[in-house]
């Protein structure tokens, strides 16, 4: 990789994509913590993952911020620099990086398929793509998430009494579900636990049509009999959900087209909604951009790896800790 290393380092300007410590230049795909960390001098990124960071890690965060808007390019002494939408969340990019004529492109976290809460993913061709493979098994093979979000409001008019409790993380997934009911014309208002409120905020903020939401307030429970609640999965597991009367528990994430995972969570309505590219994108994509060299930075990385090979691609996995801890799932 010669002006890139394994840590996704960019050498001639002294600069880590997404980096795991703090350092001192960072440029951050998109706000979920396991790509943004606090605590870096100087960061460049969108202007909404700079006003997530802030919002969740408070307003000095890092030193300094520089924003870059979408394919725009900056020149950083030799390198060129340019943000490409990743259609994973708001204000989420893939990161072109040019030096001598070659183009590196880092996708962060991404998705093909449409998402009206954020900029939709754009394709960038490049010589050598690294990229994501959360759901880099031919396996996984997302749903079509407006048929995945009629189950919940099957759900609801089978069971009119029941509060409808579904499990999503705070960035990118309460936002997405919300927007997701509203194309269905659900117009009631929604419930979110406290813990989404700030984000949920700042899309409305963004012009992201989210309608009515109300954080909950647990006084009479009656208030919550077939209504939708959004929460942390954590908060669903936890003594909060108890109080709920006779909830059904959803959750939405790509990992709920496992099985043994719902259930291992309890998850009684699971909807496979994910923000993340599936096998098939993942391999188109890397075809579309015409790369003659794949590294995998994190996910399953071994198939997607393979299929490389198969495909007359170099690829390499890269495995880079800590992804995946959190958030994007
Ligand atoms: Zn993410």
């Amino acid at each position: 990789m010669k002006w890139i290393n394994e840590n996704l380092y960019i050498s001639p300007i002294n600069t880590y994509i997404d980096p795991s410590k703090p350092v001192e230049n960072a440029i951050i795909t998109h706000g979920h913590a396991d790509h943004a960390k606090p605590g870096h001098k100087n960061v460049l990124a969108t202007k909404e993952t700079i006003n997530i960071m802030k919002i969740r890690y408070g307003e000095n965060c890092a030193q300094n911020f520089q924003e870059l808007k979408l394919n725009k390019t900056l020149k950083i002494d030799d390198v060129k620099i340019t943000f490409y939408p990743a259609g994973h969340i708001l204000g989420s990019v893939q990161v072109l990086a040019e030096y001598k004529g070659e183009r590196i492109n880092f996708t962060g976290d991404y998705k093909t398929k449409k998402d009206k809460t954020c900029e939709n993913f754009e394709p960038v061709k490049c010589h050598t793509l690294v990229t994501e493979a959360t759901f880099g098994l031919p396996v996984f093979q997302h749903p079509n998430e407006d048929n995945e979000i009629k189950k919940l409001l099957r759900s609801l008019e089978l069971f009119p009494q029941r509060p409808h409790l579904v499990g999503v993380y705070a960035l990118g997934k309460a936002q997405r579900i919300i927007g997701l009911l509203r194309q269905q014309r659900y117009d009631k208002e929604i419930f979110i636990h406290g813990a989404l409120e700030k984000l949920c905020n700042y899309y409305v903020e963004e012009k992201i049509f989210l309608g009515n939401f109300l954080k909950t307030n647990l006084k009479d429970k009656k208030e919550y009999q077939g209504e939708i609640i959004l929460a942390p999965p954590s908060a669903i597991k936890n003594v909060w959900s108890r109080k709920f009367e006779d909830p059904i528990i959803c959750q939405a994430s790509g990992w709920m087209s496992i099985k043994q995972r719902a259930k291992q969570s309890l998850v009684e309505l699971p909807l496979i909604i994910s923000d993340h590219a599936d096998w098939n994108e993942l391999t188109q994509y890397i075809k579309l951009t015409g790369a003659e060299n794949v590294y995998v930075t994190h996910g399953r990385e071994e198939a997607i790896v393979h299929w490389c090979k198969m495909n007359q691609i170099n690829g390499l996995a890269l495995s880079l800790s800590g992804r995946e801890d959190e958030e994007d799932l």
